[in-house]
């Protein structure tokens, strides 16, 4: 058996070395840029591992490459020379600890692009990120809700033309967009279903516009939740972190799961949505039609109606002096909350311990290793609702997995979905080559 192993790593390094002398006459050629893409950066699914491996780790030496992707020692140095010789990847010194310097890999920067578009419901965000994955431009901009027909795809591929304009690249080095939304989204076909306040992205094909506009095959439009959970696996506190739950509080609620390393993405599009549930019989109406949707009545969207009825009402509140109650904002809410608004804190506390019974039917569901309390809201407020979620999350989950609930809240910044969104569009692009 051993001899068969033996005979097949020499027949597989001797193909190696076929295909590397077909690459040198493909490079001297100057092919087409694809096809060098194809046999130079990728020529074999060992290399796109190799490659995805040292991009996920950020850096990585020959034996820890060899381990994480599995292959023997001999296959990986052959093709991480392959790959500092097209260019795809770049050597540098790490920190000794005592032994010998340590020769470590990493993506090279400058090569290509990825762009990724956050569109939240406050605010639109836009990156373009590197190889590397390091942020070279970003933008943020408000939703200005008064004018929703503003947001179309034109006006989204303007936007990144100029960033990418600003920060004097050729635009074809931008290999993939993701787009992060903040509604409801059908990923596999790439079309947004809903987006509150801005009726003209109602079933919209958006992969399928920017594609038109760009040229751009790779584009990959993901619910922001999900962005933002694989924004934690990749630069936050997850990366060895097999299964995790990402919880989303902002305006809405989303959730991104991850089980065994792997994003979980439904065939039929649609994952995750905690908003979506029904918790009690209610008979607000939620953004996606229906009545009693959590959402409805636990998030920054219900607090932000009932502050505005409560404040109609009379009630005693920080708020009533700031702002009409058709003025008010998340942000007049967030900061009366923050000066000990008792009015505030009683809807924000009933809200917390809402979205702790659905985190726990969650819990009961895929008993994760880490829950992440993420978004907007949570970044605002903190304590304030972390600490009541945390506490009444153990009465929805069923005793012997409560002691083992383990919640953290992200020290990622308000880039995350963005950042997701590109990494992930240039990964299913890396895939696909
Ligand atoms: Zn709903």
């Amino acid at each position: 058996m051993s001899t068969i192993f033996v005979l097949f790593d020499f027949f597989y390094l001797l193909d190696l070395y076929i295909l590397r002398t077909f690459s040198y006459f493909v490079k001297r050629l100057d092919f087409l840029q694809f096809i060098r893409y194809k046999y130079l950066m990728f020529k074999s699914e060992e290399s796109k591992k190799i490659y995805q491996a040292i991009r996920f780790c950020g850096s990585l030496t020959k034996r820890e490459t060899a381990k994480r992707c599995g292959f023997s020692l001999t296959k990986t140095t052959l093709l991480i020379e392959e790959m500092l010789e097209n260019g795809s990847l770049t050597s540098f010194s790490g920190k000794s600890n005592g032994g010998r310097i340590p020769q470590l890999f990493k993506i090279k920067s400058g090569s290509s692009y990825s762009v990724g578009i956050d569109i939240g419901t406050k605010f639109r965000r836009a990156i373009i990120v590197d190889s590397n994955d390091k942020i070279a431009s970003a933008k943020e901009w408000d939703s200005n809700f008064k004018k929703p027909d503003t947001l179309t795809p034109d006006n989204l591929v303007k936007r990144i033309r100029e960033m990418v304009k600003h920060i004097g690249i050729e635009e074809s080095k931008i290999k993939a967009y993701g787009i992060s939304i903040t509604g409801i989204v059908e990923e596999k076909e790439g079309i947004c279903y809903s987006l509150r306040n801005v009726p003209n992205w109602k079933m919209l094909p958006i992969r399928d516009k920017i594609m038109e506009l760009t040229n751009i095959p790779y584009i990959s439009v993901i619910d922001s939740s999900r962005a933002m959970a694989i924004s934690e696996q990749r630069y936050g506190g997850m990366r060895d972190i097999k299964d995790f739950i990402l919880l989303n509080i902002g305006f809405g609620l989303g959730l991104g799961i991850i089980i065994n390393g792997k994003l979980i993405s439904c065939e039929r599009g649609t994952t995750g949505e905690i908003g979506h549930m029904h918790l009690r019989p209610s008979t607000e109406l939620c953004v996606c039609g229906n009545v009693g949707c959590l959402e409805a009545t636990a998030s920054g969207w219900a607090t932000l109606k009932k502050c505005q009825e409560g404040i109609k009402s009379g009630v005693e509140t920080i708020i009533n002096s700031q702002n009409s109650p058709e003025e008010l904002t998340l942000t007049d809410i967030i900061s009366a909350a923050n000066q000990g608004d008792r009015f505030v804190c009683r809807i924000l506390d009933k809200m917390a311990k809402d979205i702790a019974i659905a985190l726990g039917s969650v819990i009961n569901l895929f008993n994760p290793e880490k829950v992440i309390l993420s978004g907007g809201l949570t970044r605002a407020l903190g304590n304030l609702i972390t600490n009541t979620i945390v506490r009444e999350v153990k009465s929805a989950v069923i005793p012997w997995i409560q002691k083992s609930i383990n919640i953290e809240t992200s020290k990622l910044d308000k880039w995350d979905a963005a950042l997701g969104a590109a990494t992930i569009a240039l990964d299913r692009a890396i895939e696909e080559l």
